[in-house]
């Protein structure tokens, strides 16, 4: 069944990924329950909000690497998020106009008003599907119609595997895209993650406990042997999966990380 084009009904009493997201990113598209998770994972991680501010810019620093070290000029966006200040199209298209950009993403909130402001040109468009099912995204029509899978793309998963809590594997997921990419396309994932040390694990699970036991549901801390798991048979662009703060940072690290930072990591891949 297609998804359908406009919401029917925004459940105000369920938090959802993308207005809880914006909360985080002090965004005006959310609502009491949204905030509410933000509040109470905050409550473990009073710098919280560094998780989605380090995501979006490194989101931010990828695809300028992308647009300007690459001759990639289409984008597959899986999950855009509402949109806010800088969206993908905005960077890629700053350094080549001729970018296309698709944008993916199922929360109701997006559809009704995100899309119209995400679709501000020809070259850039949105479709409404389930980006955690592959085989739809991939036959889209929007998709199918913008994205030329003959010519190197590159296909974004930044800030969405962590909601994912379904039966396939993650990684059969992002196999399945990366089947359909043909050579020289790039892939960019950030994720949250669980360093595995005494010292940022135990708060790596505090806020996995609160995400997932919140009104928003998800939110899972993977280890870097799963998060590298989700670039199967790719080459991983310097310096890999590292934190996102930490992925070609615009200028010398003065300020030591605060703990949160060491608790989402993002790299970008190449297929050969
Ligand atoms: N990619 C953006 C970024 O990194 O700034 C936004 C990340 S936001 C945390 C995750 C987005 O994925 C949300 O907008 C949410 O609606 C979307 N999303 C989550 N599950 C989805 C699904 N099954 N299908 C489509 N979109 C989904």
């Amino acid at each position: 069944m297609p998804v359908p084009k406009a919401p029917v009904h925004i459940d105000t009493t369920k938090a959802s990924i993308a207005r809880v997201y914006d909360a985080f990113l002090n965004g005006k598209d959310n609502y009491e329950i949204d905030r509410e998770v933000f509040r109470r994972v905050k409550s473990v991680a009073p710098e919280a909000a560094l998780l989605a501010y380090d995501n979006r810019a490194f989101l931010i620093r990828a695809t300028r690497f992308i647009a300007s070290q690459t001759n990639i000029a289409q984008y597959l966006d899986c999950g855009s998020g509402l949109p806010t200040a800088e969206n993908t199209h905005q960077v890629a298209q700053r350094i080549n106009p001729e970018s296309k950009v698709v944008y993916v993403d199922n929360d109701p909130v997006v559809i009704a008003h995100g899309r119209a402001l995400l679709e501000e040109n020809d070259q850039t468009h949105f479709s409404a599907a389930d980006i955690f099912e592959p085989e739809q995204v991939l036959q889209d029509e929007v998709v199918r119609k913008y994205i030329d899978f003959n010519e190197p793309l590159a296909l974004f998963h930044m800030g969405t595997i962590h909601h994912y809590d379904g039966a396939r594997s993650p990684q059969d997921i992002m196999q399945t895209y990366i089947d359909a990419l043909p050579s020289g396309s790039y892939v960019g994932i950030s994720h949250f993650y669980d360093p595995q040390t005494d010292e940022y694990s135990e708060l790596a699970r505090r806020m996995e406990d609160v995400f997932v036991h919140s009104p928003m549901g998800s939110g899972v801390f993977r280890t870097r042997a799963q998060i590298e798991g989700l670039f199967p048979g790719l080459e991983m662009v310097q310096p890999g999966v590292v934190e996102c703060a930490r992925w070609w940072p615009d200028g010398p690290e003065l300020k030591p990380l605060d703990p949160v930072q060491y608790c989402i990591v993002g790299g970008i891949a190449r297929k050969p």
